[in-house]
């Protein structure tokens, strides 16, 4: 750049210096010959002239007895040859023959080949004087005519132009100097101007180039107040700004890129050529796949709708769902476009729990139908007998199916209160009544209040007590109801001559354990996940037989979360179950509680 930028200035000076060198010589030439003619022609009309009295009266008055009139207007001439200018080397005068413009004298011999007749000539010949002249002839002439004793003659003044020529000659020479002179002089001022504008011009391009790589730290320094320097401030300025958005894009694509690598949603986006531009973990994670650039979205969800169809869908997108690995996908196919730039963007939205919940929200209310549809039925079947065989029954027969109904309704209103306090539980309307007491207390009470129940069934009650149980802050009477639904279980699901340990102990500083272990029925390996959902039973007909609703483990689970406690199955090898309750000491940090 440096080097074109250079040369042309040089080229501009010098083309400015010739130029002004051509016109200049040429006026000045030109003015020269101009004026030279003009002075030749004003010193003749002035020498001819009437002022010049004597002048014109010596040459036209001829003496007497005058022999020689052509010399005698050569001698006339000769002596105001200083009036005419006539030096005799570049201007000469001659007498010439008034009627036929021969030479007859002059102040230097006839030229060979005669006097030519000029324009001037002929005019004079013809009576008149001829003082035209001409630019482009390389002499200039006048002719004048007179008459002297009765003789036409012309004085005729010829100028050969030397001298003109001579001094133009002089002042070309001055002018090809000047012009010698101008282009060195153009040469060292163009290094000067590259020397304040090329630089920091190449200061600015390097500054621009480096911007261009993305290096905007470099504030250029400005050396000057003209055009370049308001030009490199008015870069600085712009880098300045660049950087600042620049800095605040990459902000914004930080925090989306966050986004996007932390979002629980899916997201695909391809191009209009339909190749995968930008996929987050959670997609892979959901698609249960790994991207590559070659995926395209034909093979992807092609299956769903068309690039085409999904490029030109509706402001709401259009809506897909699919099931990968077990897995409940919703989709939401949508175009995407900015600045010539677009393509589609696929969100993927795993709802497999909001799909478990509703399920289980539906199961529930089946459940409920259910336990609540058999009491109900029962409770008819007995009371429509009742009422057909009034007066017919037997006594003992009516008591019984009196017993039934009650029994029923009994059964009925269980549920009723186990469902209210569970719904308690869920709408957090449930609130603790914490108090302090002695955790052993309350397991040896529970001890105490089935043994009756278990002896009725043959079974060994063992209690294992240790003296270190501290303290606890809970709320007791719904840590005995989870107490005494475990030590029931045990009782209900072992059959009859079992054995049963309750045992009890620290879990380190902050916690307290009881873990009641039978050897009854036990349950199935592929039921262990499930005996703490609602009204789940593995067997159906024992748990109602013994009055269970299937609630039971469910409200024990929820009491021991609100305590920020946990209630578990213990693994074991030998036959029936244990199951422990953990408890914190100090009790639930979250102070739902209410003071007891
Ligand atoms: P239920 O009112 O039916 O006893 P629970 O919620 O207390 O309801 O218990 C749920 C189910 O878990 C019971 O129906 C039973 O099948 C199983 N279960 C609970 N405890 C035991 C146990 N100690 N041994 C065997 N099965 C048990």
């Amino acid at each position: 750049m440096r080097k074109s930028l250079h040369i042309k200035l040089v080229l501009i000076m010098v083309l400015l210096i010739v130029s002004l060198m051509v016109v200049v010589g040429a006026f000045l030439m030109n003015s020269v010959t101009g004026y030279y003619i003009d002075e030749f022609y004003q010193q003749i009309r002035d020498a001819f002239s009437q002022d010049n009295v004597d002048f014109v009266r010596y040459l036209q008055t001829a003496t007497e007895d005058e022999e020689d009139g052509a010399a005698m207007v050569g001698a006339v001439l000769s002596t105001y040859e200083g009036v005419l200018g006539v030096d005799r080397r570049n201007r000469n005068f001659y007498v010439l023959d008034g009627a036929t413009g021969r030479f007859l004298t002059g102040s230097a011999p006839e030229p060979e080949g005669g006097i030519p007749i000029t324009p001037n000539i002929s005019t004079a010949l013809l009576g008149t004087v001829g003082d035209d002249s001409s630019v482009t002839a390389d002499y200039m002439d006048a002719a004048i005519p007179i008459t002297r004793g009765g003789q036409p003659y012309i004085v005729y003044i010829l100028d050969s132009r030397e001298t003109a020529r001579s001094l133009n000659a002089e002042m070309f020479s001055l002018i090809m100097e000047a012009l010698v002179l101008g282009l060195i002089i153009s040469v060292l001022l163009s290094f000067l101007l590259a020397k304040t504008m090329v630089n920091p011009l190449q200061r600015l391009t390097n500054g621009i180039e480096g911007a261009a790589r993305g290096d905007f730290s470099r504030k250029l320094e400005v050396t000057s107040g003209d055009e370049i320097g308001q030009l490199t401030e008015s870069f600085n300025a712009m880098a300045q700004q660049l950087e600042t958005t620049i800095a605040a894009v990459e902000n914004e694509r930080n925090k989306l890129d966050t986004l996007f690598l932390h979002m629980a949603d899916g997201v695909v986006a391809f191009d209009r050529e339909q190749r995968v531009i930008h996929v987050n973990p959670a997609a892979a994670r959901l698609l249960g796949r790994a991207f590559t650039q070659e995926d395209t979205y034909a093979e992807l969800f092609g299956d769903m709708f068309t690039f085409q169809q999904a490029e030109s869908a509706p402001s709401g997108g259009l809506a897909g769902s699919r099931t990968v690995e077990g897995r409940y996908l919703e989709l939401l196919l949508a175009p995407f476009a900015r600045e010539g730039q677009g393509g589609v963007l696929v969100l993927i939205h795993d709802v497999t729990e909001q799909r478990k919940a509703e399920q289980m929200r539906k199961d529930f209310v089946a459940n409920v139908s259910h336990e609540l549809r058999t009491p109900l039925t029962n409770i008819k079947s007995y009371a429509e007998t009742l009422d057909n065989g009034v007066g017919e029954l037997p006594p003992e027969m009516e008591h019984r199916f009196l017993g039934v109904i009650l029994n029923e309704s009994d059964r009925m209103t269980h549920i009723l209160q186990d469902l209210l306090t569970l719904s308690r539980f869920d709408s957090g309307r449930s609130e603790l009544r914490l108090t302090t007491f002695p955790f052993a207390k309350a397991v040896d009470d529970t001890y105490q209040a089935v043994l009756m129940d278990a002896q009725n069934h043959s079974h060994t009650v063992e209690l294992a007590l240790p003296d270190n149980l501290p303290q606890v802050r809970a709320d007791r009477e719904r840590i005995m109801q989870v107490m005494m639904n475990i030590v029931s279980n045990a009782i209900k699901y072992t059959p009859d001559g079992g054995r049963i340990v309750i045992s009890a102990g620290r879990a380190g500083d902050d916690k307290v354990w009881m873990e009641v272990d039978d050897n009854g029925i036990g349950i199935p390996e592929g039921d262990r996940d499930r005996i703490f959902e609602r009204f789940y039973r593995v067997d159906k007909a024992r748990s109602r037989q013994s009055g269970g609703t299937g609630l039971g483990l469910s409200i024990a689970q929820e009491i021991m979360l609100q305590h920020e406690g946990t209630l578990y199955l213990v693994d074991k090898e030998d036959p029936g179950l244990t199951i422990c309750m953990e408890l914190p000491v100090v009790g639930p940090r979250e102070e739902a509680a209410h003071e007891g």
